[in-house]
């Protein structure tokens, strides 16, 4: 009895200890848990916020690179916005160096590209400097349009910064209206009595001795005539409408000295070269005789193309207005000007 309640007792202890190696071991048990869950909870919120601060971060450098592409554009835009004015200005101071030096270019459109290829060298630096690009450029052509006061002209340019990269060839139209015409004051420098105000030439004496060398009859009805200086396209369009209003569109015309397209007469860079007439399609104005009382006159045709030229023709006199008995005229060829502005009733 003894011996069994010892072994009772000794099997509840083994019971006892039992339970508390099972208790243990599941208090074990619970707590490898806890930190499996911990971890795995950790490693996902790591890898959450690894991927949230990887997507914020792709989003920054995408919105760097859309910030620093925007800005390269418009730097290039920039750029190219100066280059007519470059080009335009080119012209104009080109012009203004032959009325200075009384010197027709050789090759007009070969020193207009050594003066724009200058100021676009100049503008690459200044570029260059203030916004850290690197562009080259340089004027490829100067076309002859359809339009005789315009012409094109074409650049090359290329534009480096960074990553990023522009290579185009831009035309712009550059026209030379409201520059001066070369043309009288190139044929006429060594004649006495030549001279210009803002808006006309006077030639005195020098276009009737110029005349008078080239053999035309009646070359003293030149004496004391008067062109314009300035390029104006004339509105008068179609020209027919010369005779218009009794010949008031033409009076018009003349005193704002306008200048009408036209195959036979000199373009822009061709006057600059001292050419009265040209094989591009120019334009032409009118030389506009002394008033006179006298009626029935013939002289050289008045068209700049025709009197600017080696082949000096010869033109009627049209009167298209008269004040004071002193009649305002032009001597035109019958069939050719006369028609072309429709001055036949004159
Ligand atoms: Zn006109
Ligand atoms: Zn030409």
């Amino acid at each position: 009895m003894k011996i069994n309640d010892k072994n009772k007792e000794y099997s509840e202890d083994k019971k006892l200890e039992n339970n508390s190696i099972k208790k243990e071991f599941l208090d074990d048990e619970k707590g490898n848990f806890s930190i499996i869950i911990t971890s795995l909870i950790l490693i996902g919120f790591l890898l959450l916020s690894i991927i949230v601060l990887n997507t914020a971060i792709n989003q920054e450098m995408e919105n760097g690179e859309i910030v620093s592409s925007n800005n390269f554009q418009y730097i290039v835009n920039d750029y190219i916005r100066n280059l007519p004015l470059i080009e335009h200005e080119s012209l104009e101071e080109l012009s203004e160096e032959v009325m200075k030096n009384k010197r027709p270019c050789l090759d007009s459109k070969r020193d207009l590209k050594e003066m724009v290829d200058e100021k676009l060298s100049a503008k690459n630096q200044e570029y260059y400097d203030n916004y850290n690009i690197q562009i080259n450029s340089s004027l490829i052509a100067i076309e002859n349009t359809s339009n005789p006061f315009s012409y094109k002209f074409k650049a090359h340019v290329s534009c480096v910064k960074g990553d990023y990269s522009f290579e185009r060839i831009v035309s712009s139209d550059v026209d030379c209206i409201n520059l001066k015409d070369p043309v009288p004051l190139l044929y006429l420098k060594d004649y006495y009595g030549l001279s210009y105000n803002d808006s006309s030439y006077s030639y005195g004496n020098s276009l009737s001795e110029f005349l008078r060398e080239n053999d035309v009859e009646n070359y003293s009805y030149y004496i004391n005539a008067s062109s314009p200086l300035i390029i104006r396209k004339c509105p008068y369009d179609p020209y027919k409408h010369h005779g218009d209003d009794n010949g008031k569109v033409m009076k018009n015309c003349r005193d704002n000295g306008y200048y009408h397209e036209s195959r036979d007469g000199a373009c822009y860079l061709c006057r600059l070269e001292g050419k009265g007439g040209c094989e591009h399609y120019g334009f032409e104005t009118f030389i506009n005789p002394q008033k006179t009382n006298e009626t029935g006159r013939v002289s050289a045709c008045g068209s700049d193309h025709v009197i600017f030229s080696d082949d000096i023709y010869s033109g009627v006199e049209v009167i298209y207005n008269s004040e004071n008995g002193l009649n305002e005229i032009l001597y035109l060829d019958p069939h050719g000007h006369k028609v072309k502005y429709e001055m036949s009733g004159f």
